[in-house]
């Protein structure tokens, strides 16, 4: 059965004819009979061509922390449009507002700024290697930091049996057009895995300027790491001289105010922010410690960007920011997480499925069918990804959407109710009824 009603097929039909595959972005196709198109979204809920209303846990994959059109935020953005501009290739005041409130929350020492994650990532590390003077970095399979090439190997794209052996892991292109000698740069290594990690760092360690780390695996069904696991990652940097870089794109702000750093109580040398920061407002940056971002400097170590510090991001992220220190939005939605976590759990358990619940209320996953959780991206893609997807479909159609993939994880925002816990919890068990039959 399609996803999509008469309206909504045809404004797909109409996008198809002018925007390759009808998206702006490839993640958001679902075929050509599911991809959707909204017109509009408030607080939890968005609705399709057709009129028909959703509740909403992709959250955009994740921003929209408070809620879509939150008025704090889209007021104050309004008001900073209509007052006198918001681009001047001058560093404004709003800026050195954000910097000061960032940094207080973060703890990071310093900040730049950027207009998306991939630009987040792509700069740090630039960065990390114009600090160490070396040119390879590791990421771990599963993790996703974005869309320039460096990045764009074994991502949660890539499919199961592509990887090789965990201790000689092969790195899989996400795309073509990756240059060849690209891949000579990046080493791919299973998460939360520290014998592997230690074993390539005390092999390598001459090359290696940085090691990426998303804190949980965002992309990746929001996996947890394993006690130590971060600390082995800050260790080894911290002998070796690499630069660890957090991307918190999609945990900062999200899991808590100062984000996974606060959460795991690790210091990153470098970390990316983006989505959560200004609440879907096109908005990042590049935070760290004050010895690696004073790397960056004119004429040496490049930065920039025509976009960047423009007031609509800035304004956002100041108004975001100053509801997260004024209002109780991550206990709020920690507290109803825990409720929607449980309450899926209890139901699964009902039917009889093996399950796991991956992450943290605020942005957690699903593992359907393995004896034991998975750790790392090889284990998830072990799960019965089939079986989530006809859940996800039956949601859907039943008005609550989270992702149908489900190595995306459910997102909450401020403005998700406990009415809307427990609708979500009534549907999902009569889907679970229905998938079971
Ligand atoms: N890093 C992580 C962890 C992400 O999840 C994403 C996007 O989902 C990015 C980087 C890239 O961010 P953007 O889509 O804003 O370029």
């Amino acid at each position: 059965m399609s996803l999509q009603q008469p309206k909504t097929r045809q404004e797909y039909q109409r996008a198809r004819r002018v925007i390759p595959y009808g998206v702006n972005s490839n993640f958001r196709y679902w075929g050509d009979d599911d991809t959707l198109v909204v017109t509009r979204g408030e607080g939890a809920h968005i609705w399709d061509a057709d009129g028909n209303r959703y509740l909403d846990y992709r959250m955009g994959f994740g921003p929209v922390i408070l809620g879509h059109g939150y008025s704090a935020v889209a007021e104050r953005v309004a008001q900073a449009v209509r007052q006198g501009g918001i681009i001047f290739a001058m560093t404004s005041t709003s800026e050195i507002d954000l910097a000061e409130r960032f940094t207080r929350m973060t703890g990071m020492d310093k900040v730049r700024l950027a207009n998306s994650g991939t630009e987040a990532t792509m700069h740090a590390l630039r960065l990390a290697r114009a600090h160490t003077g070396r040119e390879k970095f590791i990421k771990f399979e599963g993790q996703y930091h974005g869309m320039s090439d460096y990045f764009l190997y074994s991502t949660a794209s890539s499919p199961r049996g592509s990887h090789g052996s965990p201790r000689n892991p092969v790195n899989v292109p996400a795309s073509s057009g990756l240059p060849k000698a690209v891949a000579g740069y990046v080493v791919n290594l299973p998460y939360n895995h520290p014998e592997i990690l230690e074993s390539t760092v005390r092999a390598q360690w001459g090359d290696l300027a940085a090691i990426f780390v998303e804190p949980t695996m965002g992309n990746a069904a929001g996996i947890l790491p394993q006690a130590g696991w971060l600390e082995t990652i800050r260790k080894l940097c911290d002998e070796y001289g690499i630069v660890m870089v957090m991307d918190e794109v999609k945990t900062g702000f999200r899991l808590a105010r100062g984000g996974a750093q606060e959460v795991f109580k690790i210091k990153a040398d470098l970390a990316t922010y983006a989505k959560a920061m200004s609440n879907g407002f096109p908005l990042a940056a590049i935070g760290g410690r004050d010895a690696v971002m004073d790397t960056l400097e004119p004429g040496s170590v490049a930065h920039g960007g025509t976009f960047t510090g423009n007031l609509v991001g800035v304004t956002a992220a100041l108004a975001t920011l100053e509801v997260f220190e004024k209002e109780p939005v991550h206990e709020t939605i920690n507290a109803r997480g825990q409720l929607l976590m449980s309450g899926l759990g209890e139901i699964l358990g009902d039917a009889g499925i093996p399950h796991h619940l991956l992450g943290l209320p605020a942005m957690f996953g699903i593992a359907l069918g393995t004896a034991e959780a998975p750790v790392d991206y090889r284990g998830y893609l072990g799960s019965e990804m089939a079986l989530y997807e006809e859940i996800m479909a039956g949601l859907i159609q039943r008005g609550v959407m989270p992702e149908l993939d489900g190595r995306e994880p459910w997102f909450l925002s401020y403005s998700h109710t406990e009415n809307d816990i427990a609708e979500t919890l009534t549907k999902f068990e009569d889907v679970v009824r229905e998938a079971k039959r």
